[in-house]
């Protein structure tokens, strides 16, 4: 056991460490070199049979696991969408760690569940979506879809009469479920698990852009749940919601939208590219990529706020889901705060603070896309919002690149496939990139188009 001397020598330490590690980020590999990752085989041993002194756990972690991170914290990670933290969230959690809360309920967190309510509060009012929603911090945009989805089903059920919660699913009246032609892969996860067979989904096919084609979207009625996009992958576009919400809404149908990154669109001068998202039942989005704060941290957020608290009510007595305890809200019953780094981000940003983050990343995106253009490069998409998706002359050329950009330790992105051939994806979304790391990227990305053989 730890003296109280011992333990604040400890923290501290941890402090130190992390303090060094981050006067590094800018400096380090974005993904680190191959002697860091073989050292991790040094962490392979029997469970120790008395322990390590606390401090020597800190130094080994640090030693050894330090160099093998990725700089995803960092200004040059360019992969996925994954976004540094802000300091203000990282502070916040770094207090809350201290408190070890159990954020189920106000009986066990005031202060979690004060601060959850106004986080909620705030997210609705900056994404513009219905202020009465719900909204359950959990871990990430799958689970928060998986709940989001576990309301929908209950619901469409619950109008033809059927008991999900006493009955379940066998012998249910089916529901329709209908997805996009480019539907993220975990919201496909999330129906899969929910007992959605994949070869039952029913695929609206998309546009050029990866956007639902109006024209084509399959037939909808009140037993269907159709899932939409803020933010494609790919090509970070939406799903025509001024168009397709009405219809769907006047169908009966259940309309969940898959807003991971995408919906932070709202909080910024492109706002109108979200335009009528706010006519859904349920949205999920993640703290974690565009807001730039720490994982897990994810929202799902539903309309009809007693939907989502009665599919995951946790409540002793089965019918009386308390709307505000987020453990009625989540997939989780003992849980940690999530929502306090989104509070402590959009305490520190402002609505202010907030639309120059996002806007600031649409403007280097953008820029970015030009000068590739100029380079020599195809930007398969418009680049709307903060995805630039590129190739180069020739798949080859394409794979080799981006491998050799990987390499380089400068930046890092991944590849990903866009019609059926190799591309690479470009995320722009750390509050840690400054135009000159653009310009790193954009000046590597010119040289390799330069040397790499077409
Ligand atoms: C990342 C992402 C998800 C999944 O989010 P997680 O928080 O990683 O579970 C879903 N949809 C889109 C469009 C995403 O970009």
């Amino acid at each position: 056991m730890s003296t109280p001397h011992e333990e604040r020598h400890l923290l501290a330490e941890a402090d130190r460490r992390a303090l060094h590690y981050f006067d590094g980020i800018t400096a380090r590999e974005v993904f680190p070199a191959q002697a860091a990752l073989d050292r991790l085989k040094t962490l392979d041993e029997p469970v120790p049979d008395h322990g390590y002194p606390a401090i020597e756990v800190l130094r080994r972690l640090d030693e050894i696991g330090s160099p093998a991170t990725v700089a995803s914290n960092g200004p040059r990670y360019f992969g996925f969408v994954i976004g540094a933290t802000l300091p203000a969230a990282a502070a916040a959690e770094r207090l809350v760690l201290a408190w070890d809360q159990c954020a189920s309920s106000f009986d066990n967190s005031p202060a979690a569940a004060a601060l959850e309510r106004i986080a909620g509060q705030w997210v609705t009012e900056l994404l513009d979506l219905p202020r009465d929603s719900a909204v359950g911090f959990g871990t990430s945009a799958t689970a928060c879809t998986l709940a989001c989805l576990c309301a929908a089903r209950r619901v469409l059920l619950a109008r033809q009469g059927w008991d999900f919660d006493g009955d379940g699913l066998m012998g249910a009246p089916e529901i329709r479920v209908v997805v996009s032609a480019t539907c993220h892969i975990t919201v496909k996860k999330a129906l899969r698990i929910l007992g959605f067979g994949m070869k039952r989904l029913i695929v609206a096919p998309t546009d050029s852009h990866g956007r639902i084609d109006p024209q084509q979207l399959p037939a909808l009625d009140d037993m269907t749940l159709l899932c939409l996009q803020a933010g494609e992958v790919n090509t970070g576009e939406f799903d025509p919601f001024a168009e397709l919400l009405p219809r769907a809404k006047a169908a009966g149908a259940w309309v969940h939208i898959d807003g991971a990154f995408g919906l932070w669109a709202r909080a910024s001068s492109s706002a109108h590219l979200a335009a009528g998202v706010e006519l859904a039942d349920s949205w999920t989005t993640d703290g974690h990529k565009w807001l730039n704060t720490p994982y897990d941290g994810a929202m799902a957020i539903c309309r009809d706020a007693a939907a989502l608290a009665a599919a995951m009510n946790s409540d002793a007595a089965y019918a009386t889901a308390t709307q505000d305890a987020q453990k009625n809200l989540t997939l989780e019953f003992s849980r940690r705060a999530r929502g306090i780094p989104v509070w402590a981000a959009l305490s520190a940003l402002g609505r202010t603070g907030l639309r120059e983050l996002i806007d600031r990343h649409l403007r280097q995106a953008s820029y970015l896309a030009d000068q590739l253009r100029a380079a020599g490069y195809q930007v398969l998409n418009r680049v709307v919002l903060n995805q630039v998706l590129v190739r180069a002359d020739s798949d080859a050329q394409t794979v080799a690149i981006r491998v050799a950009a990987q390499r380089s330790g400068q930046v890092w992105f991944g590849p990903t496939v866009w019609q059926d051939r190799p591309a690479f994806r470009l995320s722009v979304s750390s509050w840690r990139t400054r135009d000159a790391d653009i310009e790193t990227l954009i000046a590597l990305l010119t040289e390799l188009k330069r040397t790499t053989p077409a």
